[in-house]
């Protein structure tokens, strides 16, 4: 026992910086293994060569000219009227840019209600998953089925109108085109006035402000508000304020959209938060939400449904290595589970739904050893972890390789929580509780990245779930994480007690939900042993709002941690577990220090300036 106990890795998530060294490490090297010639992702797009990742058969105007070109070398403005014409011109390119691309858009809302001692809370919520068509016309196609709705109507109409059955919204231009633009169609001097207020940095880019107010009869639905833009091409960074002149009966959010530079030349809509309410004595909420919204998946290769037969890979059947054997019965039997977790990973990443493989997964890889050694848990195949993409809380496993939401990860207050979580799914890969070797056929394979809930599922039955509970649970009490499992109690407790509140957000949508009817089932008898919940402990967190703990790439879908500096609670109110929070990116210019860094979490860059360039959504 002494002897696997010193193998084992202690406090992986308070004090990460050695692995993230080890990491750095490795992720050089690989890094400079790669031709110099090699195409990067992401890649700039030189003014007259395709993009052949963007290429789409059905949209033919935007495919026959070049669909991206790199700020060109104009000689800088030195009026402010020039700037503002630099400023839509640039507005008009990022369209054309993105107009072949089709992005994740997740959509996670929180209506709220007053509590007397954490102020507003959630009540209710609602989340919404879809990719957007940025062609022509803004268009999304959903991965959630909604059994209420016509297929025919749109999410946006969706989101911004079925929030409540009380008011009837209506939208002009569809919801999130203005969100992520400042004006799809006409945003130009004839339709808005802009007024220079100052200079402002924001976070390591140095920006021009403007408000723009639309022209008198510029017509309804106008952005009205302020922008930020970056002082290098005059791209908008950031978009805070509202659409004017709504008509009656019909309602716009406010909203705060952020853009990264993840892209030579170009900054892609990333974020965007929205909040409606005020609590203050006397008001009369007709709403009351707080919403984020993120984009990701710019660069997933398969923009359409029907891109998908030709991208599917074929793997070769051939074996050329001269001591190639037939397989034992059990060797082809593991190969075969092999075969069917490779083929549903690869899937699911290509969907979007995964992160690439990086380095939040070593993180939890750690916390898996670590139950595995004091376990004495030997595995003819090695278990393997990854993040889906998505908020909802959810874990599930196929074959070898555990799969923890971003949500989850997010929401965790430790690492005694994280291994809580982890030890769950490890114990039904103990138990043998397989699932998903029918993916080992690959026509199991061919559906569109909107239908992936419908064609995978890793559901257990209940005994299963009850049996990798116990299991779970003696692991836990062998390993290192045994004295810290007060606080993953108490996570689940917080959880017990917002639950019936955050039915969407406990929704999970390819394994089993850690909820039964708003009562938390998982891991539940650990509550029994934990402390009791106290919001005005100050020094008890059982759990995290969302968005603090793991930060994703819009543009290559990589994940990696947040690096913050932790901010003082000071009252009951600044706990927030599993809430909606506005964002606040430490936005950086693109440059080939940050693509690094952003592979590898905590890169120490060679100037002081980059060394925390990477965007940061904080809380
Ligand atoms: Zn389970």
């Amino acid at each position: 026992m002494r002897r696997f106990m010193r193998k084992v890795t202690r406090d992986v998530m308070p004090t990460m910086n050695w692995i993230i060294l080890a990491l750095l490490a490795l992720t050089m090297t690989a890094v400079a293994q790669q031709p110099a010639s090699a195409p990067q992702n992401p890649q700039p797009a030189p003014a007259a060569q395709p993009d052949p990742t963007s290429a789409r058969p059905s949209s033919a105007p935007s495919s026959q000219t070049p669909p991206a070109q790199a700020p060109v070398n104009l000689a800088p403005p030195t009026t402010m009227d020039q700037v503002v014409d630099r400023v839509i011109m640039r507005e008009k390119d990022l369209i054309k840019f993105l107009a072949p691309r089709t992005p994740i858009v997740e959509t996670y809302l929180q209506n709220l209600t007053q509590d007397k001692q954490l102020g507003p809370i959630p009540q209710d919520d609602h989340y919404f998953l879809g990719r957007m068509d940025l062609s022509e016309s803004i268009d999304r196609s959903d991965f959630l089925q909604d059994k209420d709705k016509g297929k025919d109507e749109s999410m946006e109409k969706r989101l911004l109108g079925g929030l409540t059955k009380k008011f009837k919204f209506q939208y002009q231009p569809l919801g999130f085109s203005w969100m992520i633009f400042v004006d799809r169609n006409d945003f130009d001097r004839q339709h808005y006035d802009f007024h220079y207020a100052r200079r402002e940095f924001l976070g390591d880019v140095r920006c021009l402000v403007f408000d723009l107010t639309p022209k008198k009869d510029a017509g309804r639905g106008r952005f009205l508000g302020r922008i930020w833009v970056e002082d290098q091409d005059f791209s908008i960074v950031r978009l805070n304020g509202t659409y004017a002149h709504p008509s009656r009966n019909s309602y716009y959010f406010h909203m705060d959209s952020w853009r990264l530079n993840l892209v030579p030349g170009y900054w892609v809509p990333a974020y965007i938060y929205s909040e409606e309410g005020d609590f203050t004595a006397g008001a009369h909420n007709t709403i009351a939400f707080k919403a984020q919204t993120r984009m990701w998946g710019y660069n997933l290769k398969t923009g359409a449904a029907n891109d998908e037969l030709t991208n599917i890979r074929v793997d070769s059947v051939k074996d050329d290595t001269p001591t190639a054997q037939d397989a034992t019965p059990l060797a082809a039997e593991r190969e075969w589970q092999q075969q069917a977790e490779d083929n549903v990973i690869e899937r699911l990443e290509r969907a979007g739904l995964l992160a690439p493989e990086g380095d939040v997964d070593k993180i939890l890889q750690t916390v898996v050893n670590n139950l595995e050694i004091t376990n004495n848990i030997e595995l003819p195949r090695p278990v393997r972890t990854r993040v889906l993409t998505t908020s909802p809380l959810e874990t599930f496993s196929v074959g070898n390789t555990i799969v923890v939401s971003r949500g989850l990860i997010d929401v965790l207050p430790d690492e005694g929580s994280l291994a809580m979580v982890l030890s769950h799914e490890l114990a039904h890969i103990v138990l043998g509780h397989n699932l998903g070797s029918q993916y080992a056929f690959n026509d199991r394979m061919l559906f569109s990245d909107e239908s992936t809930y419908q064609n995978f599922g890793f559901k257990h039955i209940p005994e299963e779930e009850t049996a990798a509970d116990k299991k779970a649970i003696e692991m836990l009490k062998a390993s290192p994480y045994a004295q810290k499992l007060d606080t993953a109690g108490l996570f689940i407790k917080a959880l017990q007690q917002r639950a019936p509140s955050l039915s969407a957000l406990l929704q999970a949508h390819l394994g089993n939900s850690i909820t039964d009817n708003g009562t938390v089932t998982r891991m539940a008898a650990l509550a029994t042993s934990a402390p009791a919940l106290d919001w005005n402990k100050l020094d008890q967190i059982a759990a995290l709002p969302l968005g603090g703990r793991v930060k994703l790439n819009p543009w290559d879908d990589k994940v990696e941690i947040v690096k913050a500096q932790p901010v003082a609670i000071t009252s009951a109110r600044d706990k927030m577990p599993f809430e909606v929070t506005p964002f606040y990116p430490r936005l950086a210019r693109y440059s080939n220090a940050n693509a690094a860094a952003a592979t590898t979490a905590a890169a120490p860059s060679t100037t002081a300036t980059t060394a925390n360039a990477n965007p940061t959504p904080a809380n």
